[in-house]
């Protein structure tokens, strides 16, 4: 029998909806984020051919934080190739996600493009491919990717410069490897901007889409990335893609996923579906609490686990 998907969602939401606000805590190191109510929960799906389900909060717009670094690495694959792997790793970090320990080992080459040093260096990359056009072209991606023009949240962009003191000193420890071209103040603001991207759950469960796709795009006949770049960005988001947490959720979950401090999990079922779950209390790796659960509770119903 095919699952029906709308329900599944409906019945995760209803039994998640009276454990919000119990667990975790809303992201804190800057105000605009603070303030986000943590009695949220949203989640959407849309399938490989185009059936969408939804429920909760679906709607409602937040911070993507870290997804965006999915994004912005899908635009450096189509902009450089695989020359994005000159200087950036593909193994998970074991370490926070702002962390410069492994950097000082690794002679300024970050273990992956998901940690904020890969992301900053992906962004480095796409000042010099973009020739300084790459916040426009990150938001003019994302927004062909789910079919509505997404918006940066100036307010989240501002606070994440005006704090942003670790990344400052990534962005320049990795200069001071020669493993960096531009002005690092030029790569900074790229970096703060996209991770103040604001999207719904339904927007990123479309904008993922080119994930269980192959890489072909969720609305046009064009591919996104070709099928090899596909299974490579679902392979980092497996090994990657939650922070210190990606061994626990290969155990719990065993999709590839993409987390952020926004609370919002993006996840993809290979040739199947790409969801998104969004409950923004984090737990103390940076992962939505009941987002992770609202992952393992879909698993269990649908069998869709990739093990
Ligand atoms: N904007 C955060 C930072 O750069 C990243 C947040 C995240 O990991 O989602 O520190």
């Amino acid at each position: 029998m095919p699952l029906d998907y709308q329900a599944i969602l409906d019945e995760i939401n209803d039994a998640l909806r009276p454990e919000l606000g119990q667990e975790g805590k809303v992201a804190d190191y800057i105000p605009a984020l603070a303030r986000v109510p943590a009695d949220r929960f949203g989640i959407a799906l849309r399938t490989c051919d185009g059936f969408e389900a939804a429920s909760g909060d679906s709607n409602e717009a937040f911070s993507i934080q870290s997804i965006s670094k999915l994004f912005s690495l899908t635009l450096a694959l189509q902009r450089v190739g695989d020359q994005v792997w000159d200087r950036i790793g593909r193994e998970p970090s074991g370490n926070p996600f702002n962390s410069l320990v492994q950097l000082e080992r690794e002679e300024g080459v970050p273990r992956n493009p998901f940690i904020n040093a890969g992301a900053i260096a992906v962004a480095d990359r796409l000042v010099s491919a973009t020739k300084s056009h790459a916040k426009t072209d990150i938001v003019e991606l994302i927004s062909s990717l789910c079919g509505d023009k997404v918006m940066i949240d100036q307010e989240v962009a501002q606070s994440e410069a005006a704090n942003g003191y670790r990344n400052v000193a990534v962005a320049n420890f990795m200069k001071s490897f020669d493993k960096f071209d531009n002005n690092v103040a030029q790569v900074l603001d790229v970096y703060f901007n996209q991770c103040a991207i604001q999207m719904s759950c339904v927007q990123l469960a479309r904008a993922a889409g080119f994930l269980c796709r192959d890489g072909g795009h969720p609305y046009r006949g064009k591919s996104v990335v070709s099928e090899r770049q596909a299974r490579r960005l679902n392979a980092l988001m497996l090994t990657c893609g939650t922070y210190d947490s990606a061994g626990e959720f290969a155990f719990l979950v065993g999709l590839p996923c993409k987390s952020g401090v926004g609370g919002g999990i993006v996840a993809v079922v290979p040739e199947t579906l790409s969801l998104c779950v969004w409950s923004p209390a984090i737990d103390e790796s940076g992962n939505s609490h009941l987002g992770r659960k609202a992952l393992e509770m879909f698993v269990a119903r649908t069998r869709l686990s990739i093990f």
